[in-house]
């Protein structure tokens, strides 16, 4: 039997949209370190999130990355087909009593949790049981006083936070009856087998989520970089749901070498004006420690 490849990788889009020059840079960072270690590279729709999906988004996304030259091993994975994946990791959780039903609504949090990096810091009220009179809506993962979760990402260093204050409880099942991103991510990447993440650094605070949850899970931990998040003039991210900044298929290479240029990778020959030779000379030059170590960078220019 073949050995499992040392580096698997992939990279997985919500399609809320067409794809961005930041989803770009994300795809290909992930990609070309996959590739320039002789790993894979898969492909996961996170598409479980059925009312934020945009129809015909994940073809587009598809199709786009294809015109680029970023092709994926094996098959897509789509999340929609994991519910019982995702359910299996919930009772597991339940059995263990690592999750809790929670009743408080986003406007109750709103009003009364003192808020952190990421908005409302959970304050614990349905840690002990749900008030009387009230009905579960969320299940949280229940985080432990003093635990500190740490990482040491490949480009931004060490970094390390006490989730129980600093993030607190976190919601796992959602309200509307959907796992939330932070399980089915971690089930996921375990069942795909993948070793190292390559993906923005607006999720930083979510990757400390996802430790805490593969250890709660007893699943491996994975290495991760993070690549600097890309911020338009105004210093705002790009959103795919908000399409002002689609990417623009037709002219591939100027993308690839934008997104290129972004990582902070050595300069191209001047004369490179084909795809299909872009691709090798990435592959061959590509290098982790040349990407800036920044978690955003402003781009002039995102089409
Ligand atoms: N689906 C997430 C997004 O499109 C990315 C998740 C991940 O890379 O873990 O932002």
């Amino acid at each position: 039997m073949p050995s499992a490849p040392v580096y698997r990788g992939r990279f997985a889009p919500s399609p809320t949209g067409p794809l961005h020059f930041g989803s770009l840079v994300a795809a290909l960072g992930s990609c070309l370190d996959a590739r320039a270690a002789g790993g894979e590279w898969l492909l996961r729709m996170e598409d479980l999130d059925r009312k934020r999906e945009r129809p015909g988004a994940a073809d587009s996304i598809l199709r786009t990355l294809e015109a680029l030259g970023l092709h994926w091993d094996g098959t897509v994975d789509y999340q929609h087909r994991h519910l019982e994946r995702y359910a299996d990791a919930l009772a597991e959780l339940r059995r263990s009593g690592h999750i809790y039903p929670c009743g408080c609504s986003r406007k109750t949090l709103t009003a009364t949790a003192r808020s952190g990096r990421e908005g409302p810091i959970y304050p614990g009220t349905c840690r002990a049981g749900l008030k009387p009179g009230t009905q579960a809506r969320t299940l949280r993962l229940r985080t432990l006083p003093d635990e500190i979760i740490a990482i040491t990402d490949r480009i931004q260093g060490r970094i390390a936070l006490d989730v129980n204050a600093e993030l607190g409880d976190f919601v796992i099942h959602r309200a509307d009856g959907i796992p939330a991103y932070q399980l089915a991510v971690v089930v996921d990447d375990a069942a795909q087998g993948i070793t190292q993440i390559v993906r923005g650094a607006d999720l930083l605070l979510c990757t400390l989520r996802q430790r805490l949850l593969q250890q709660r899970l007893q699943l491996p931990g994975l290495t991760y970089a993070h690549l600097p998040l890309v911020l338009d003039q105004q210093g705002r991210k790009l959103s795919k749901s908000a399409t002002d900044q689609p990417l623009d298929a037709t002219t591939p290479l100027s993308s690839l070498k934008r997104a290129w240029h972004f990582l902070g990778q050595v300069p191209l020959p001047a004369d490179l004006d084909r795809l299909e030779d872009f691709w090798p000379m990435a592959i061959a030059h590509w290098s982790l420690s040349r990407v800036p170590v920044e978690t955003a960078r402003t781009s002039p220019n995102f089409h």
